[in-house]
């Protein structure tokens, strides 16, 4: 789709906890032709999360405006907490020329696809269900009862990673990065 103007919509969706943003990180240092797309949330933002950086932390009241007037390109409700792209940054980075790229889980996944077919969709899985569940813990910042409940979604998010175009797995983050730009530039030779 690139079609040396546009750049690639690139969807990086994967249970939370597998790395995904520790991995993206590591894909787009020195990139500046890609840029990330910063979601709106109403979930509270974790130790060291910034505002207009790893999220925008908006009410409830503010969201739901946000999708009233149609500025959201998709959205969901994960774990009670509303998630969604703003879709003005989105538009002016691809005429520009840019790749975006969207840190989403699968029903966002598939709304961007049905709305911009040509998008690329890439899974991360985890090694494994138990290496998922230890890195969830690890992070220490997530009750027991969220965990459960992220461990449910994780299992069922796997079931439909074989709809994304391509499947990375997280076993390293450099690995999983250098596989995940093998990924984007397959897509794009296909576009062009
Ligand atoms: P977390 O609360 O761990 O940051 O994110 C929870 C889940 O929401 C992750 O799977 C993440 O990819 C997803 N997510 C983050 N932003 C968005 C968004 O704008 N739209 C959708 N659909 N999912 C999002």
């Amino acid at each position: 789709m690139r079609n040396n103007k546009n750049g690639l919509l690139v969807v990086f969706s994967g249970p939370s906890g597998c790395g995904k943003s520790t991995i993206l990180a590591e894909y787009m240092k020195d990139r500046s032709d890609c840029v990330f797309s910063v979601s709106a949330t109403t979930r509270a933002p974790r130790p060291g999360e910034r505002d207009g950086v790893d999220y925008y932390f908006v009410t409830r009241r503010k969201f739901e405006t946000m999708l009233a007037k149609g500025q959201l390109l998709e959205h969901t409700v994960y774990n009670d907490n509303y998630y969604g792209t703003p879709l003005k940054p989105v538009l002016s980075a691809i005429k520009k020329g840019k790749d975006v790229v969207f840190d989403i889980e699968i029903d966002g996944a598939f709304q961007v696809r049905e709305r911009y077919p040509e998008a690329v969709l890439i899974f991360l899985k985890p090694p494994s269900m138990e290496v998922l569940r230890g890195r969830l813990e690890g992070r220490g910042t997530e009750t027991a009862e969220v965990i459960d409940r992220r461990m449910a979604r994780a299992a069922v998010e796997m079931e439909r990673a074989n709809e994304y175009d391509y499947v990375v797995v997280s076993d390293t983050v450099e690995q999983a990065a250098a596989d995940l730009g093998a990924a984007i530039e397959s897509a794009r030779a296909k576009a062009e």
